[in-house]
């Protein structure tokens, strides 16, 4: 057998024919290889063998018995035969009960010792249900930790076991992927001990070992393939030279940046500087000011003789921005202009002749920069606001309205930084993890049904007083579930309220940007004071009179949307309130919002908030990317991504010494997962 016993079809395992085939084929697995990385999804501890006289009822746990007695059946009604069984282990007797197996009449013989592994139950009396079992000398079954795998129709748990252990039977010596020196380096096991200990261990420590050996083994490996991405793209690429210094700029500010500020300045001016493409994500709190770091990067490219774009998800928010930057850059000789949607034919003629002739150095719109008139004279800089509300060819096509241009991506998710470096495929990454000074904390309260008149004449104080309120509920149309209120039934209902007589709006994600903009910009200039909204006011506008958050149904929300919503209020000089009630007391609900009261950092409770519902929920899953690992929990395993980074980088910059058949290993794996799962941005 000359063939590498890896690569053999599945079908050359006894029993498995094309029935079976076609099952194992529907979980992706063709070859011995695949099988073997078909990882357990979780393991039976069938290790201990307890005493009859020990056990508890409702536990599942393995007894060593003799059997005492002749099987008895019995017709218990129609179809329903039940089958005992009485067997003893010296401390004790324990009656054994199956139903409807005509099998077990030639399983047992009287005298001989099983394994049983099965439920107890001590009511009606003190019985196993349904055991599994072998004779005490033949285990494979029980005694052990048994392996759970990811099944599909025709696949039992045992059919798959016992295919790996055939598999595992032929292929030994398995090549290990990693090379010896990084083995060393980071005290992991061989991969044939990972592999066998990760479907069969003999301990639960084995099995830590073996999964901590292969979880490194996915992340060095997607780590590797994004380091490569980066270092081809350092390669191959010629940007524009952006070396002016944003220092006249910053001396001009109102304020002195933070220290997260300037050092994310200073690495974006690095990035541009040294020839090279700049592809760079700045995840910061809200309001931790990210649009100034947007602004410094493109008054350095303006004054190195290049024009830089700003493209932002509404127009609200574009305007927004087009305003502010318009003041800062006055005293620079900048020219900032407007490109949006709603814009007249004429206008917009005047804006694009001007892009195109250099008569505009920073142009500020929504998604309508992408379309194919807009052409520059030179852009080499584009930034793009609020990155999660545009997809990755948004963001591609945008960077392809200049040539090589230098691309910098501004999100308001905190994310802590090993995770960032996963999640955004080959974009380096910028953190602001602190608020300018002064920024008060926002008054966080979790109340219940019961509080609701009470935080409505606290609403109708603080308008009375001059303020502004949002108020957010879950859904926009009327729903089954009477205790989500639609937004527009919701402002109806307000009118029977301490809140009758405030002039309430509306804003859902069903409306017409240009309806939710002149909504939005109503409330700016305070003609409304109570804005009730579905999640869409989510986006980083600026109503710094608002003072009130009040969020209905907080428990539906994620921790780092709820963080998102409360950070639209506390934006001006007076204190701020966020209001989060819940219906129902889960108590997950409770500890949730215990972390918004105790919490205004973001990346703090984005931390708890990955904890909590893990890396699929918080990042919704495939939409963002995530990468689809087998072992790895983004979560739990950080401190191990931590060190697959320092060992991929000292891979790719070869640092690490690696024969020729390693480095072709390792390269075919990263191939593999170029071309399946990571996402360039
Ligand atoms: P975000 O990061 O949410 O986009 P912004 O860029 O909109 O935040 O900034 C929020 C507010 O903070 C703006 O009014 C801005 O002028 C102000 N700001 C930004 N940096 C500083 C600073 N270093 N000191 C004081 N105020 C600042
Ligand atoms: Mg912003």
């Amino acid at each position: 057998m000359s063939q590498n016993p890896l690569q053999m079809s599945i079908t050359q395992l006894a029993g498995v024919g094309p029935k079976r085939a076609g099952a194992f084929a529907r979980l992706g697995i063709f070859t011995l290889n695949d099988l073997l990385a078909h990882y357990p999804r979780g393991y039976e501890n069938r290790q201990l063998i307890k005493k009859i006289i020990a056990l508890k009822h409702d536990e599942t746990v393995c007894i060593k018995a003799v059997v005492t007695g002749e099987l008895q059946s019995k017709l218990l009604r129609k179809n329903m035969r039940i089958h005992t069984l009485r067997v003893s282990d010296g401390t004790g007797f324990l009656e054994l009960v199956w139903f409807n197996n005509r099998f077990l009449e030639t399983r047992f013989k009287k005298g001989e010792s099983y394994i049983f592994y099965g439920k107890v139950r001590m009511q009606p009396k003190k019985q196993m249900m349904t055991p599994i079992f072998e004779q005490a000398d033949k285990q494979k079954q029980t005694g052990a930790i048994i392996p759970l795998y990811p099944l599909t129709e025709g696949l039992t748990e045992n059919f798959v076991a016992d295919c790996v252990r055939k598999a595992l039977a032929l292929c030994t010596e398995l090549p290990d992927p990693l090379p010896l020196s990084l083995r060393k380096a980071y005290g992991l096991c061989d991969y044939e001990t990972a592999i066998r200990a990760i479907h069969f261990p003999e301990t639960a420590a084995a099995c830590e070992t073996a999964r901590h050996r292969l979880v490194f083994d996915e992340l060095f490996t997607f780590q590797s393939a994004l380091f490569a991405m980066k270092q081809r793209r350092i390669r191959s690429f010629t940007a524009p030279v952006l070396s002016g210094s944003a220092a006249p700029f910053i001396a001009s500010l109102p304020f002195t940046p933070t220290k997260a500020q300037a050092k994310v300045i200073d690495e974006i001016a690095r990035d541009m500087a040294d020839g090279t493409v700049m592809n760079r994500l700045v995840c910061g709190d809200v309001g931790s000011g990210k649009t100034v770091v947007a602004a410094a990067a493109m008054y350095m490219a303006v004054k190195s003789g290049y024009q830089s774009a700003f493209m932002a998800p509404t127009e609200i928010l574009a305007t927004q921005h087009a305003n502010s930057l318009e003041k800062l850059f006055a005293p620079h000789g900048i020219r900032v202009a407007l490109l949006s949607g709603s814009m007249s034919k004429g206008a917009r003629k005047t804006v694009l002749s001007a892009l195109e002739k250099g008569d505009i150095d920073v142009v500020v719109g929504t998604h309508a920069l992408l379309s194919d008139d807009v052409t520059f004279k030179n852009l080499a800089l584009a930034i793009t606001d609020e990155q999660h509300r545009f997809g990755v060819n948004q963001r591609r096509l945008f960077s392809e309205k200049g040539k090589n241009t230098h691309v910098l991506v501004m999100s308001a998710t905190p994310i802590p930084r090993t995770l960032a470096l996963i999640m955004y495929g080959d974009l380096d990454v910028s953190i602001i993890d602190e608020l300018p000074p002064g920024r008060q904390a926002i008054d966080t309260f979790p109340v219940s049904e019961d509080y609701r008149s009470r935080i409505y004449a606290f609403i109708k104080k603080e308008i009375d007083a001059g303020h502004q309120a949002y108020i957010v509920c879950p859904l926009v149309e009327d729903s089954e579930n009477e205790s989500l209120r639609s937004v527009t039934e919701y402002a109806e209902s307000l009118q029977k309220t301490e809140l009758a007589s405030a002039t309430v709006g509306i804003l859902h994600g069903k409306m017409k940007p240009a309806e939710k903009d002149s909504i939005m910009n109503a409330f700016k200039q305070g003609a409304i004071s109570v804005l009730v909204a579905t999640s869409v006011v989510e986006v980083g506008v600026d109503v710094p009179n608002a003072t009130i958050m009040l969020i209905e149904n907080a428990e539906r929300f994620g921790l780092s949307q709820l963080h998102q919503l409360r950070g639209r209020v506390g934006r001006g000089s007076s204190k701020s309130y966020c209001i989060l009630l819940t219906q129902g007391k889960g108590e997950t609900a409770t500890k949730r919002m215990q972390v918004m009261k105790a919490h205004q950092n973001g990346f703090t409770i984005a931390e708890e908030d990955l904890k909590q519902r893990g890396p699929g929920e918080f990042f919704g899953t495939r939409q963002h990317g995530l990468p689809p690992f087998k072992l790895a929990n983004l979560y739990s395993d950080m401190p191990l991504l931590a060190q697959t980074t320092k060992a991929a980088q000292d891979y790719i910059n070869g640092k690490i010494l690696t024969s020729a058949e390693e480095k072709r290993t390792i390269s075919d794996k990263i191939h593999a997962l170029f071309n399946n799962h990571v996402t360039i941005n």
